[in-house]
């Protein structure tokens, strides 16, 4: 009956790795996640634990959680589109798929960057020479490329700009795309009129690339260029719009991921909380709580 794919952006630490990022998903009714292997601003990465991968895929098994539904979401440092870092950006995301392979994880969901001032067309052309030298014949993950919102000089905020990276990439089947509601509603789409939107995307890339979609609410206007993720229900995409991505019947089998802002405690103002487990209950139920920062609060302090 229920078949719905939902999870959340959660952490995985390096004591207890997997085990960790699998508990903390399951502690908000999750049955899917994303994480990053490390933290996104560096390069400190710690070994893979093969024992700890296996008790938590252990766990997994025991709460219906399927791999292939899990996400791990490559570094921002990571920026393809500037050939002045070729070189690291190479090196680190060669590295990030090995990682990523160990774990057993078959989406790794990368930003195509942003050109710096190279151009849109540089910008491209040096994206998929990093993606040709990552993505080899026996590569085994798919790297997810996310739509984005088109701050400052970011690439892959249309589709077109999407495909024609896929297009140039050889391994391309590996090419996969990560749609943000987020992004897209800041990049100029329509979330009012999503059946377009994605009309839209199976003309130009093909509904057979999405992959994962990150569900967010935005804080500014459609168009906007500025990429601040919201809460459920709290911003300019509303929660309506937003339960008709998560139920869209040819999205169905498709890992929706929420990347929404914890919530600020209101007297300390240091303590936030994550949102997640309040906002799958919404999900789940199809109804907007209009209490939920404070139902946060409460829960956690
Ligand atoms: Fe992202
Ligand atoms: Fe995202
Ligand atoms: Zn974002």
């Amino acid at each position: 009956m229920n078949n719905l794919i939902i999870g959340s952006h959660v952490s995985f630490k390096s004591d207890d790795q997997l085990i960790g990022s699998v508990k903390e998903a399951l502690s908000y009714g999750a049955n899917t996640f994303m994480f990053y292997t490390g933290a996104p601003q560096n390069t400190k990465r710690v070994p893979i634990d093969d024992s700890k991968t296996y008790e938590a895929l252990m766990l997994m098994k025991e709460n219906n959680i399927d791999l292939r539904n899990v996400v791990v979401h490559a570094p921002y440092i990571i920026n393809p589109a500037n050939s002045a870092n070729r070189e690291f950006n190479i090196e680190f995301l060669r590295q990030e798929i090995e990682r990523v392979e160990s774990l057993g994880v078959t989406k790794l969901v990368l930003h195509p960057g942003s050109h710096v001032g190279l151009g849109e067309e540089v910008g491209i052309k040096n994206i998929i020479d990093v993606l040709n030298c990552c993505i080899l014949s026996d590569t085994s993950v798919d790297i997810c490329l996310e739509t984005m919102a088109g701050k400052g000089s970011e690439l892959g905020i249309t589709f077109k700009q999407l495909k024609d990276i896929i297009d140039g990439v050889e391994y391309n089947d590996k090419v996969k795309v990560c749609l943000d509601t987020c992004h897209i509603n800041d990049a100029g789409y329509d979330l009012n009129d999503f059946d377009k939107v994605l009309d839209e995307f199976d003309n130009i890339i093909g509904l057979e690339k999405l992959a994962c979609i990150h569900v967010n609410d935005s804080k500014n206007i459609k168009g906007s260029h500025k990429d601040r993720h919201e809460n459920l229900g709290y911003g300019n995409i509303g929660f309506d719009n937003l339960i008709n991505v998560i139920y869209h019947p040819q999205l169905v089998n498709i890992p929706k991921i929420l990347e929404t802002p914890y919530v600020v405690d209101n007297d300390t103002n240091k303590k936030s909380y994550p949102p997640y487990k309040f906002e799958i209950d919404m999900i789940r139920n199809k109804k907007f709580n209009n209490n939920l920062l404070e139902d946060i609060r409460n829960y956690y302090v």
